[in-house]
């Protein structure tokens, strides 16, 4: 009987686990090795006496990208990772009290922009209108498929849609045009962020993210996101694959052009050929021995001050996802993405699901999460001093603007920093979604998912193409797999 091709995936994040999964079901030997104690990279879950906490992502989009995955391999997503859509989708707080609803029944969405600025609806459906346009143009020409080269993606049709997304125009200006009221103009831009970008110099095309959540639907699987990952380890494992938690790899081993093995601190793994799921930059500068390499010195996304905050009681009025949103969006862009600093007045997004799944904490209790845009580690912020008395003062602006009395109902609460994501999940310079989506960084000028010289060595993840994001990683893991399959076939 011919020998199966062994493929070792270094990293057990959403990229990691699908790849393996569908490698292993193709006839593949798997072994994934993940440094951590339990799946997921940035989209894991940990639970704390009984609060648990998506580490994370915590909105779910694109729910066809997941059924897609999983079916490769048998697998049912929607009856393994059961999930509900949210309505409203999110509530935007201003500093004068005002507030704005956002919600993918459009009707509710429309009521809620009447009611903050007369008149402001009709802008909202010619805008909504192209966001849903940049969305099918760029799931049809620009990530749906694999970009084979630089030639494959200079064809007439994509040259256009780069065109008519809006590629070369700036979101927040876009906005602005469309809407009177800044404070609107800011609320249908800054979903740029989700992706690290400043809506005032991001592509417009990025609107699409807007139909993502409101023509589609924001998502959570019961159980958190978290659910995710734990579905995609017991998919590697049903289809033969093995994984190794708590195994970091430190180095490969090379005979000319080829990986012949990967290395921990007391293993050795042989491989056919290997998939680098940890981000791609550390996996040049630190893995291969490339610090040099190319996106080593592209531009990162900023990063984010995470709170985990274990609260013995409930807010009834808090939905499950909130922003507070600064005074002057573009102000406070400018000291993350151009000063390197946290802002005087930051953007604050809420996430609470215990009322959409109260297993998320204990009875009555809540497992607020809270993430505060930031820089990476090329700030000027100094995380190991500065990050106690930073989460103080946030928890202090929640409490005056939102949640009062939440100081007093915080059993603990836990932090995560740039300086975490860099030591824990190897993320170049703490930039918590990878490498940045300029326009020149995308496409084909994103890193390859293979090496140029090393031919069995693939990546997939958000640092390679096609993007960032749960279900941008998902579609990278299946083209990285299509690609092994026609270069290296089992
Ligand atoms: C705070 C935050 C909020 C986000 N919110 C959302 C959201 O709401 N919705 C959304 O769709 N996306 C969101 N994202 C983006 C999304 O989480 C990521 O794009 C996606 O999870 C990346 O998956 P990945 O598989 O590419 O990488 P990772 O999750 O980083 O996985 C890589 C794995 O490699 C492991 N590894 C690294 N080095 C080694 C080594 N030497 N040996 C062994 N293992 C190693 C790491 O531990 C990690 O588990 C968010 C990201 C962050 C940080």
């Amino acid at each position: 009987m011919k020998a199966k091709r062994q493929a070792v995936v270094v990293g057990a994040g959403v990229a990691g686990l699908v790849t393996a999964a569908q490698l292993a079901h193709r006839g593949y030997g798997v072994t994934v090795l993940e440094r951590q104690s339990s799946p997921g990279g940035r989209a894991a879950q940990a639970t704390w006496d009984g609060y648990t906490f998506d580490l994370g992502p915590t909105l779910l989009f694109m729910l066809d990208v997941y059924r897609t995955a999983f079916a490769t391999w048998g697998g049912d997503f929607d009856a393994e990772v059961p999930s509900v859509r949210l309505r409203p989708n999110y509530k935007l707080h201003y500093p004068d009290g005002g507030t704005l609803l956002v919600s993918s029944v459009l009707s509710e969405t429309l009521a809620s922009l009447e009611r903050m600025s007369p008149g402001s609806s009709r802008g909202f459906l010619e805008y909504f209108a192209e966001a849903a346009e940049a969305y099918e143009i760029s799931r049809r020409e620009f990530v749906g498929e694999r970009i084979r080269s630089f030639g494959d993606f200079l064809t007439p049709s994509k040259i256009k849609g780069l065109f008519e997304t809006g590629a070369f125009k700036t979101l927040a200006r876009r906005a602005q045009q469309a809407f009177k009221s800044p404070r609107i103009a800011g609320a249908f831009s800054f979903q740029s962020m989700y992706l690290g970008m400043s809506p005032f110099t991001s592509p417009l095309l990025y609107r699409l993210l807007l139909f993502t959540e409101l023509g589609e639907g924001i998502h959570y699987p019961m159980g958190g996101i978290g659910a995710l990952p734990r579905a995609l380890d017991r998919a590697v494992r049903a289809n033969g694959g093995a994984i190794h938690y708590d195994e970091t790899v430190t180095s490969v081993e090379r005979e000319g052009d080829r990986i012949t093995a990967v290395r921990t601190a007391d293993r050795r793994y042989e491989a056919d050929l290997v998939v680098m799921n940890a981000d791609l930059p550390y996996v040049y500068g630190t893995l291969l021995g490339e610090p040099n390499h190319r996106s080593l010195r592209m531009r990162h996304t900023p990063s984010a001050l995470l709170i985990y905050a274990a609260l013995d009681r409930r807010y009834d009025d808090l939905l499950h996802h909130e922003f507070l949103m600064p005074a002057d969006l573009r102000a406070t862009c400018n000291d993350i993405f151009d000063r390197g600093a946290i802002p005087d007045d930051p953007a604050i997004y809420l996430c609470a699901p215990s009322g959409t799944d109260p297993t998320i904490a204990p009875p009555g209790g809540e497992s607020l999460y809270v993430l505060v845009p930031a820089p990476n580690l090329s700030g000027i912020t100094d995380w190991a001093t500065q990050t106690t008395e930073l989460a103080e003062r946030i928890l202090g602006m929640i409490e005056a603007r939102r949640l009062p009395g939440l100081r007093a109902r915080i059993r603990f609460y836990k932090t995560r920093t740039p300086l975490d994501f860099h030591d824990e999940l190897n993320l170049n310079i703490g930039a918590a979604f990878g490498l940045s989506h300029d326009v020149l960084q995308i496409g084909p000028m994103r890193p390859d998912n293979r090496h140029a010289t090393i031919e069995n060595c693939y990546f997939a993840g958000a640092s390679t193409r096609p993007a960032t994001g749960v279900p941008l990683v998902t579609m990278s893991a299946m083209q990285t797999v299509e690609r092994i399959c026609e270069e290296m076939p089992a």
